[in-house]
């Protein structure tokens, strides 16, 4: 995980920290998508990370409830109580995570959520074990908190075993294992016997996990195991949440972190200094959605479901190489041929098929060779796109 970027000296220069972070490439492909529809061409957007529904009625409505009741004053920094008691009573009855108000901070989304993760948890020098392909920002947060990324292949893993992969990179320097289930890019959802292994390392090697469970609501296939439910997990675990992804809430930033009360008495600190905590109107909504029935996430699910069977089956069809996702609202199939650079076969796909995607090295080493497609898209962008590629 090397860094290229190149690095301005002196006095007047912003922080080294800051200068080995990049710009995020998913920006340039919406750049090029931006000047193709300039010049009247239609896109089929593959490329996002968005549930293809709206936010649902009842939870806007509980924020203009909010609004109009006038809570719109400095929030509590680690969230108003009435959300963090219903995320401790959700966490503990659905993620076997035994939770109380006081073990759960309110984040203004689950990215400000790891970010207040790593550096609670992380000194310069602190190595962290990073299952990869990866979320791209994975990599940015690790290094603002002045620790170092490690790849471990998840592919690795699944042939030779998570223990025996984590053993291959630890160094007496490794301080946390970032795990992420169900996993963006890959939509790979990691079995309850795999998270054994982890938690069995993380325990034997006294490390900390830093969960990322963004995706807990969209599991296809198997189950969602929480890592922190796990014997002897939940005092070495930070778990985080989002309601981006299950409610549609992506724009209302607002995310949760579980986790030890001692820890948590340092993760507020960071809320309040980073942002004073998140708007009382989006916590109400927050609050609200919670309150959404099972039947209705479940509906939902059975959508994606079958928005991922459409497209699995088309890019088959189209010649691609891809496992289907058990998780996750991601396809991510191997380019086909022999020329594997992905940010060129993405920029071809976008030029000649007008088909937008992810180059899969943006998400670490071992995501080359592969494109990300999202199937939260319309079902006939879905089967315009497949229909585009097969033209190839
Ligand atoms: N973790 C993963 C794996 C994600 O894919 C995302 C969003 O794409 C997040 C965390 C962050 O979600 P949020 O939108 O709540 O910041």
């Amino acid at each position: 995980m090397a860094t290229t970027v190149e690095r301005a000296a002196g006095a007047l220069a912003p922080s080294r920290r800051i200068q080995q972070i990049g710009f995020s490439e998913i920006a340039k492909v919406r750049e090029a998508i931006d000047a193709l529809r300039g010049q009247g061409q239609k896109v089929f957007e593959l490329h996002g990370g968005e549930p293809f529904f709206e936010t649902p009625e009842a939870i806007k409505a509980a924020a203009g409830k909010a609004l109009s009741e006038n809570k719109t004053r400095y929030p509590p920094s680690a969230g108003i109580a009435p959300l963090r008691q219903a995320l401790a009573k959700k966490l503990t009855s659905r993620n076997g995570i035994a939770a109380s108000a006081e073990s759960v901070v309110v984040t203004n989304g689950g990215i400000h959520g790891l970010f207040c993760s790593f550096q609670t948890m992380l000194d310069p020098g602190d190595e962290v074990l990073v299952f990869s392909p990866y979320w791209t920002p994975i990599r940015d947060l690790i290094l603002l908190s002045g620790a170092k990324p490690v790849s471990v292949s998840t592919g690795t893993a699944r042939k030779q075993g998570f223990g025996k992969t984590l053993a291959a990179h630890a160094t007496p320097a490794t301080k946390v294992i970032y795990f992420n289930t169900p996993q963006n890019p890959t939509g790979y959802v990691v079995s309850r016997r795999e998270i054994e292994e982890v938690a069995a390392f993380a325990r034997e090697r006294d490390l900390a996990v830093i969960a990322d469970e963004a995706y807990e609501d969209l599991v296809f296939e198997g189950e969602h195991v929480s890592i922190g439910s796990l014997p002897g997990m939940a005092e070495r675990t930070l778990t985080m949440f989002t309601f981006s992804k299950s409610y549609s809430m992506t724009g209302w930033r607002v995310g949760y972190v579980s986790g030890p009360e001692a820890w948590m008495q340092h993760m507020i600190k960071l809320a309040l200094y980073t942002t004073t905590g998140v708007n009382q109107a989006g916590q109400w909504a927050a609050l609200r959605a919670l309150e959404s029935g099972a039947e209705e996430l479940a509906a939902r699910r059975e959508e994606y479901r079958q928005r991922r069977d459409t497209m699995i089956a088309g890019l088959r069809e189209a010649g691609f190489e891809i496992e289907t996702p058990a998780g996750a609202f991601y396809a991510f199939p191997k380019i086909p041929g022999a020329d594997r650079d992905s940010r060129a076969f993405a920029r071809m796909l976008l030029q000649k098929a007008r088909v937008s995607v992810v180059p899969g090295a943006v998400f670490g080493d071992e995501g080359e060779g592969h494109v990300r497609m999202t199937f939260s898209a319309s079902p006939d962008v879905i089967r315009g796109a497949i229909e585009a590629l097969k033209r190839l």
